[in-house]
């Protein structure tokens, strides 16, 4: 694995992958890998062959009060992981780096990024769009892999290659969890042990649901409650949103049915938490 900083030294490295006639795949992600970030990297091995993973804390993402100081960082931790799990190139720069040459303009994620995740977080999706921008031109890849974890995320990178006319193929990777059912993250390291354990929560109240509507339920009304109840049994678990809504651009609906996701956010303590599930997967 090459490890670099600068982007004209990772375009060198990229133009000679390319000019060799290999496809290039990128998985972006924040560091502090788990098991879901190294699932992404064989994701995007079946569909390329030389894998660039970015490891970068992108504060444009983060807003006022949130956790960029304190977000986990152990680049010596993710070298290792990310070697063994057969990544290529790993480009780790600095913000300096990604924005010295100015973070005046934004992308904006519109309506879409206005909803659920967005409500909560001012800001937080136009931050995400513009430094996938420019990861996407700074790397130019074939292919992309994004978690389903972030489904909110992933339906509006979906867009913006859409709309921007990106010459890039989306992977969505399935949601890699805990034996226990929790979805990995990497804040699941600020939970306490109780926490922990209470935020198992979110899981059980998505595979109620899914259960139910298996089961003949697909009023959306009646799903949402039953979620709300599952969640609101746990004390210390306080639900921010529960979204039932079409995967396009993640709009209420009325009525469930195979393709439909429900994602919420709830905090768990002094953690925020997201997690959904798609029906029918
Ligand atoms: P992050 O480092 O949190 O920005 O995440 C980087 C990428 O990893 C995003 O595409 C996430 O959706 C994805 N990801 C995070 N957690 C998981 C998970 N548990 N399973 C699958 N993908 C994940």
């Amino acid at each position: 694995m090459r490890e670099v900083t600068a982007i004209a030294a990772l375009r060198a490295l990229l133009a000679t992958e390319r000019s060799a006639g290999r496809r290039i795949g990128l998985v972006p992600t924040m560091g502090s890998l788990h098991a879901g970030h190294l699932s992404l990297v064989d994701a995007a091995r079946r569909e390329s062959d030389t894998v660039v993973m970015s490891l970068f804390v992108n504060p444009l993402q983060f807003g006022p009060g949130e956790d960029f100081d304190r977000y986990p960082r152990d680049l010596e931790r993710d070298r290792v992981l990310a070697a063994e799990r057969g990544v290529d190139l790993l480009f780790a720069p600095t913000v300096d780096e990604i924005y010295g040459t100015g973070a005046d303009l934004r992308l904006s994620g519109g309506e879409v990024a206005a909803r659920w995740e967005g409500a909560v977080r001012p800001g937080h999706f136009d931050g995400v769009l513009t430094v996938v921008a420019k990861l996407f031109n700074i790397v130019g890849p074939d292919v992309v892999c994004f978690g389903q974890k972030d489904i909110q995320q992933a339906t509006l990178i979906r867009r913006m290659i859409r709309e921007f006319n990106f010459p890039i193929h989306l992977l969505l990777a399935p949601i890699v969890r805990e034996a226990d059912g929790l979805a990995m993250s990497s804040r699941n390291v600020y939970l306490s042990p109780a926490e922990r354990d209470a935020a198992l929560a979110l899981s059980r109240a998505l595979r109620a649901a899914e259960a139910r509507w298996r089961a003949g339920e697909s009023d959306a009304n009646a799903l949402r409650q039953l979620v709300g109840q599952v969640l609101a049994a746990v004390p210390g678990v306080v639900a921010d949103y529960i979204a039932i809504v079409e995967p396009d651009a993640l709009a209420p609906v009325a009525r469930v049915t195979r393709g439909t996701i429900v994602a919420l956010a709830a905090r768990v303590g002094r953690t925020r938490l997201i997690d959904n599930v798609i029906f029918g997967d």
